[in-house]
């Protein structure tokens, strides 16, 4: 039998208690979105972004421009309200449109108002072992989903498949920093199916169906499975089907609604660092 490692009801949860914290602050985080270019499913994430700050009493406001923005323009955008004291969170929104560098953009954000966790600044530090501003979105998500069904992490083989900076990359090495013994697969890992053969857990962040019926997996394993995209005809799929694991994160409703979670708890967290409640 499969457990499903339930996204929404954590997200609620972690929601729940956010509120309460917020209702008692007499000044709120405020967190800018940067939202460049028109692609549909970005303007879908920032307006439930803006959402569920706002159902929480968090301060939000979008900045949007059009896709031929030049990156000179974002950079200065970033700039001010780097200096604005209100502005205690700072998000662009990816991807960026194809001209603009956007390391150089994500970059600009000073590391203490990085509610993404993507500037090196954060990265480096949390790849160094030392504790960043805040853990980017989606890697946190997994781990606090994980903790929440007290799935051992120590001494595990933890296979991650993908290796973006966004999840890939940062989840592997959160996964590391609790003890597990990590495998990072890729376009080019040959044998993949025996790699997943051998893993306790398996994060899957690719963006297309990896890892299904033809895949043997070990009786205890936990699959969590991060990718979403839509087939031809439509239909919202993650890269996970037909495999009945120990435990599984859905899509939908396994690690979306954590990302958004995460970005909540991190709004707060870097709006409380270094002060006292
Ligand atoms: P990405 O930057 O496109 O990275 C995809 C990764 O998958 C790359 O490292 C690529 O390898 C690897 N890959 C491609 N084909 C593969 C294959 N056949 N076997 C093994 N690895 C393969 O994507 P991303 O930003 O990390 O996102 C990954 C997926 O997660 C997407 O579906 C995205 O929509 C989803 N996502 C969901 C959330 C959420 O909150 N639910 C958040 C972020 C992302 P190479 O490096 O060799 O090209």
């Amino acid at each position: 039998m499969t457990t499903i490692l339930d996204g929404k009801k954590l997200r609620d949860k972690i929601f729940e208690n956010l509120k309460s914290k917020l209702d008692k602050m007499p000044v709120k985080p405020t967190l800018a979105v940067i939202l460049a270019g028109d692609d549909p499913s970005s303007r879908i994430y920032v307006n439930n972004k803006k959402k569920c700050a706002e159902k929480l009493g968090i301060n939000s406001i979008v900045i949007e421009y059009p896709s031929d923005v030049t990156e000179q323009e974002l950079i200065e955008k970033i700039q001010e309200l780097n200096a604005d004291e209100k502005i205690t969170a700072i998000l662009v929104q990816l991807p960026l449109p194809e001209h603009i560098n956007k390391s150089n953009v994500i970059n600009t954000i000073l590391p203490q108002k990085d509610v993404d966790g993507l500037t090196t600044a954060n990265s480096g530090k949390l790849f160094a072992g030392e504790k960043p501003y805040v853990y980017p979105c989606t890697p946190k998500g997994i781990l606090l989903l994980l903790d929440e069904y007290n799935i051992e992490l120590d001494g595990k083989h933890a296979v991650v498949i993908g290796r973006s900076n966004l999840v890939g990359k940062p989840v592997a090495q959160m996964l590391l920093n609790r003890n597990a013994t990590v495998t990072m697969c890729h376009s080019h890992t040959k044998n993949l199916a025996d790699i997943i053969k051998t893993a306790d857990i398996v994060v899957s962040a690719v963006g297309k169906n990896v890892v299904g019926e033809k895949n043997i997996i070990k009786n205890n394993c936990v699959i969590v499975d991060v990718g979403i995209f839509r087939d031809e005809s439509g239909k919202v799929r993650g890269d996970v089907e037909k495999v009945s694991p120990a435990y599984l994160s859905p899509v939908p409703g396994g690690v979306g609604p954590m990302t958004i979670a995460s970005l909540m708890l991190n709004t707060v967290e870097l709006f409380l660092f270094d002060k006292t409640l």
